[in-house]
């Protein structure tokens, strides 16, 4: 494991170990096990220089970019393990759960290296004709957050080098040594410049949203850290793409079977100890049902078991930073405070580590910080309504949008009350598909721009229209 450890950056293609490193935390233990590169202001513009030598060629070729692709999504393969066990070292979440990122990577490669690119004859006659196509940006980087660094990172990899960019991928300091190791294994399968990873905390962030060569920016993350972007970016008047955080409420109506949907909503609340920007995050129901709601989450709630990820058993892992634990820990006092009631699993034993116990909270008003905030980690607020009109309008009060979801029995209905909420994407009788093909990201505070399916690849190109007169 020791040799695994040294992790080191990608620039140009040659491995950087970088002369100062920052400790990663093992938040299972809340010990550093490992360390990482800082990329210093010098180290970052050799990786920007040498993206631009090599986008000279690679946005030529796009055969060559579509089966450097499949080469990735091959690659990511072989070493499956190995990243699967550093995204549970630094991350926290279930091995079982960092195996299906890490093959949610490997397909959205697949996907994206046979999505043909956007391009079309928009008119013609005997005079002219109109061609629409499009042009990769350049240079583009990608800053990422720790609770998926595989995932998020590869969603926005595939697009950016199918269009025919190079890449500085900026992963999160908390997490950045699986985002380290897939430049690692990279490095003999995409020409070297194509993608540079460079690691390092903030401020890093800000000198790549800050400098001119880089054209796009395609960032996720929480909304303060959107704010700032977009600030850093102004100057430069540069494109960019925000996924941000998300209050996703889900909402039970009155004919909702509450105990055969519990654990569905469990599941779609706690995956990733609740670390997900689409979790379930808020439930309202209607009042006449939230007491056999709470009776089927508390039976349902005995199956999430917490303790180390590596252990194969646990449903949920530490939360990924001790801030994060601190959060969960300040909002929880809120509840009980407030003349809420919490319903906790219990802990058990366990040295050290960020953990938390999966608790569900009753009783608070709509107001309550806990419905209101992010919460970030296992502690779900159910908030008890009176009319779906009171569920739909507290539903859309946060300044979050980016996803929700409606439970009924009556599809039809859950279909109007979809149209009517303020967000990205709306599930009726489950929260969220992973789909490869449809776009994804929210609107207010939840972010700018859509990932994913060809919404993800036109966000990394500029468009351009071509008239030809004869
Ligand atoms: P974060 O905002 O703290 O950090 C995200 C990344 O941005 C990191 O790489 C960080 O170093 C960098 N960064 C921070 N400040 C910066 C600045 N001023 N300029 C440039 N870069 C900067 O987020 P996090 O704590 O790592 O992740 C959790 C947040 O991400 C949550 O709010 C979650 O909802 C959100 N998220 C959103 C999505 C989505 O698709 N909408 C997906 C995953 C996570």
């Amino acid at each position: 494991m020791a040799k695994s450890l040294l992790s080191t950056m990608t620039i140009g293609g040659r491995s950087l170990p970088g002369d100062e490193r920052f400790e990663v935390i093992d938040p299972a233990t809340g010990e550093a096990f490992a360390n990482a590169p800082i990329c210093h202001r010098s180290d970052l513009e050799e990786a920007i220089g040498s993206a631009q030598k090599a986008f000279k060629h690679w946005a030529t070729s796009e055969n060559l970019r579509r089966n450097a692709l499949l080469s990735c999504a091959e690659r990511i393969g072989e070493i499956e393990e190995q990243l699967a066990m550093t995204i549970t070292r630094e991350q926290g979440k279930p091995l079982a759960e960092a195996r299906s990122e890490v093959r949610y990577a490997q397909s959205v490669l697949e996907e994206y290296a046979k999505m043909p690119l956007p391009g079309s004859v928009l008119g013609q006659n005997e005079r002219s004709r109109t061609v629409l196509i499009h042009k990769p940006f350049g240079v583009v980087g990608l800053i990422t957050p720790w609770n998926f660094p595989i995932g998020t990172a590869v969603v926005k990899l595939a697009p950016a080098l199918l269009a025919g960019n190079c890449v500085i991928l900026k992963p999160s300091p908390y997490a950045p040594l699986s985002p380290l190791l897939l430049g690692k294994a990279l490095r003999k399968t995409l020409p070297a410049g194509v993608l540079n990873t460079v690691s390092g905390g903030d401020e890093l962030g800000s000198l790549i949203s800050r400098h001119p060569a880089i054209r796009k920016l395609s960032v996720t993350g929480s909304v303060s850290t959107g704010q700032c972007v977009l600030k850093d970016s102004a100057e430069e008047l540069k494109s960019v793409t925000l996924e941000l955080g998300g209050n996703d409420p889900a909402i039970l109506l009155p004919d909702a079977p509450v105990g055969s949907i519990a654990s569905s909503l469990l599941d779609a609340a706690w995956r990733n100890a609740g670390q997900v920007c689409s979790a379930i995050k808020r439930v309202y129901v209607h009042e006449t049902k939230q007491r056999e709601l709470i009776q089927a989450l508390c039976k349902e709630a005995i199956r999430f078991k917490v303790g180390n990820g590596l252990d194969a058993s646990t449903r949920i892992g530490p939360l990924t930073t001790h801030d994060q634990q601190r959060k969960a820990q300040h909002l929880s006092s809120l509840v009980e405070s407030s003349c809420g009631t919490l319903l906790c699993e219990k802990l058990p034993p366990l040295d050290g580590g960020y953990f938390f116990p999966p608790s569900i909270a009753t009783g608070l008003p709509q107001d309550h910080p806990l419905v209101q905030e992010e919460q970030f980690s296992p502690i779900l607020p159910i908030v008890a309504y009176q009319t779906l009109d009171q569920a739909i309008e507290w539903s859309n009060e946060t300044n979050f949008g980016l996803s929700a979801s409606i439970w009924t029995s009556n599809p039809k209905l859950g279909y109007d009350i979809a149209t009517q909420l303020e967000c990205g994407r709306v599930g009726i009788n489950g929260h969220r598909r992973a789909d490869i093909s449809a776009p994804f990201g929210g609107v207010k505070h939840s972010g700018l721009g859509r990932e994913l399916g060809e919404w993800g690849l036109l966000g990394m190109c500029e468009s351009q229209v071509i008239n030809v007169f004869s």
